[in-house]
């Protein structure tokens, strides 16, 4: 049996010929950069989410970078953010000029340890940066609650987490603003690269529509200094057919997820809170002889990826920031033994029940 990490193919035969005529519209009108396909796919990703406003740019980076700019961070700036996440995250804080702040992971979620914030916070604090790693809600009601006391932004990075909810309450909806990707192997994938933000804030929004078409608000007269950054037609059209799979989708990820959960027998999974609702993104596992178990899982046809390998306190690049290995040691003790198996809704409980077999053969040996 031959299982690859991920395969998008399968979800594009299913939804073909509704991706066509889409795309197919798009070209018939000849409008590409913020048109109708795009006003009408915010509007729908916002009753999506239960947020008021989405503005559509051109990736979850440049989400980030946006919201950070749109609440006013920058230089002199420090933002606390997880050190186990997707190098983005860090990455958007660091191109408006600010300075991240690391905090390691709980143990058991694999999320920012909550508890290690408040320790982290200065005069310099302008925003907390929290992940919802691999489409698990992060701690998001006691971060507000921080937040409130110290009286900083929140930024949720929301972009592995479309549709992952607290109480019922879709997350993203939670700070000030949110960021979403719609790289192509998100839950909400698009055919190239596209990201959103989402806020409850008018001023916060309309910052937003000027910020990423050339700081205009008016054509030619340029307020502030914007940059590039839109989500264009044909990925809206297409965004638009995906949504309307998206709950489904997700719930079928999530009774993968289930059976992962009750068939393996040796491997500590992340741990979701009772009234979270992941939309596993990625299912990882825990395990102390993880390149080993990924050779044999490739032998036996199964492909599987680690996220992620690094930190991002140990990352070549931000060595100029001075922390050294031992800093966050729960972070570093999961970029050496986490490893994600195959999660997408096409993938059949034939292949669930493959792996977890494999996977339990291997680790009992
Ligand atoms: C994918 C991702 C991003 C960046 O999104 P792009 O669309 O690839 O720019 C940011 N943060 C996290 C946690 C991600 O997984």
């Amino acid at each position: 049996m031959k299982i690859p990490f991920l395969d998008l193919l399968l979800q594009y035969n299913q939804i073909q010929g509704e991706i066509k005529e889409a795309i197919n519209s798009v070209l018939e009108n000849q409008y590409f950069v913020l048109g109708s396909e795009g006003n009408s796919f915010e509007e729908e990703f916002a009753n999506f989410l239960g947020a008021k406003f989405v503005v559509g740019v051109n990736s979850g980076t440049d989400a980030l970078i946006l919201s950070l700019r749109a609440l006013g961070i920058g230089k002199g700036d420090e933002v606390i953010t997880p050190t186990l996440s997707f190098i983005a995250t860090t990455l958007a804080i660091s191109e408006v000029g600010a300075t991240p702040v690391f905090v390691d992971s709980d143990p058991n979620t694999y999320e920012i340890d909550v508890n290690q914030i408040e320790s982290k916070i200065n005069k310099k604090t302008k925003a907390i940066l929290p992940v919802h790693l691999y489409g698990s809600p992060c701690c998001i009601e006691r971060i507000m609650e921080i937040a409130r006391k110290h009286k900083l932004y929140v930024i949720e990075d929301a972009c592995q987490a479309h549709g992952a909810k607290v109480n019922k309450q879709t997350v993203g909806t939670f700070g000030d603003l949110a960021a979403f990707s719609f790289y192509p192997g998100k839950n909400l994938g698009a055919y190239g690269d596209g990201g959103a933000v989402c806020t409850n804030d008018k001023e916060i929004y309309s910052k937003l529509v000027s910020l990423r078409n050339y700081g205009q608000k008016v054509k030619y007269y340029h307020d502030e200094i914007g940059v590039n950054s839109r989500l264009d037609e044909i990925q809206a059209a297409v965004l638009r057919v995906k949504l309307k799979y998206l709950d489904q989708w997700n719930d079928l990820r999530w009774r993968i997820a289930q059976e992962y959960l009750k068939g393996l027998k040796n491997n500590k999974c992340q741990e979701v809170g009772p009234n979270y609702k992941s939309c596993y993104h990625l299912f990882v596992v825990e395990s102390k002889k993880r390149s080993s178990l990924m050779s044999f899982l490739s032998q036996n046809g199964i492909d599987t990826l680690i996220h992620y390998p690094v930190p991002i306190h140990l990352q070549k690049c931000y060595k100029i920031l001075g922390y050294k290995i031992g800093d966050f040691p729960v972070a570093e003790k999961l970029a050496n033994s986490l490893l994600s198996l195959p999660m997408y809704p096409e993938l059949s409980n034939e292949k669930v029940k493959w792996i977890i077999k494999q996977m339990n053969d291997y680790e009992t040996e």
